[in-house]
């Protein structure tokens, strides 16, 4: 009988612990904190996209940061008051601090919108692919120019799937504009589904 009381404190001790611990040593954040977030951002104008984003709740506090896609046309001035706006938007949901990570696209590039389409195309196509972002097109000389983006995978992957994800797309992406020599970073870390 001891025994047996004995096990049950220990059992409840081990649970209060556990839910009192779980929330300090970082749980995964809810689909919908995420979205949330991301909504937050998005409803900000000059905010084109959102991506990266990590949350952790210390008990009450809540540190959350991500990335903002931006317009390079805009002023760093500019670009420093957006981002702090969001930031404020954030954090005035989710109490703590909030950082914004500006990420600059050069969506006024000749050529941004068609490689745009075809970037959005190909990874569309390909089912182990969540989303892209950061897409720039950088370093020109006459025709050729670097063609720069990250995936997210749709799920964990080991480096060979990951290289051989990043390989297909630039295969295809070469079909269409054989000039272009493409950059390809891939993340599966945040990817969460829509
Ligand atoms: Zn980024």
């Amino acid at each position: 009988m001891g025994i047996l009381v004995s096990l049950i404190i220990a059992y409840s001790a081990y649970r209060i612990a556990k839910e009192a611990v779980a929330p300090l040593l970082g749980e995964a954040p809810s689909r919908e904190t995420l979205k949330r977030i991301e909504h937050l951002a998005k409803s900000h104008t000059g905010v084109l996209g959102v991506h990266d984003i990590i949350f952790h709740q210390y008990g009450r506090t809540n540190i959350v940061s991500f990335h903002i896609e931006v317009s390079d046309g805009r002023s760093a001035f500019d670009l420093h008051a957006l981002a702090e706006s969001v930031e404020e938007s954030v954090a005035r949901e989710f109490p703590g601090t909030a950082i914004a990570h500006v990420d600059p696209l050069n969506t006024k590039h000749p050529r941004y919108g068609e490689i745009e389409r075809a970037v959005t195309e190909i990874t569309a196509q390909d089912q182990r692919v969540h989303s892209y972002h950061d897409l720039r097109i950088v370093g020109c000389q006459a025709e050729r120019c670097n063609v720069v983006f990250d995936i997210v995978l749709t799920q964990e992957a080991s480096e060979q799937e990951i290289y051989d994800v990043a390989r297909s797309i630039q295969e295809q992406f070469k079909k269409r504009f054989p000039e272009m020599r493409t950059i390809i970073k891939a993340e599966p870390r945040f990817a969460y589904s829509p």
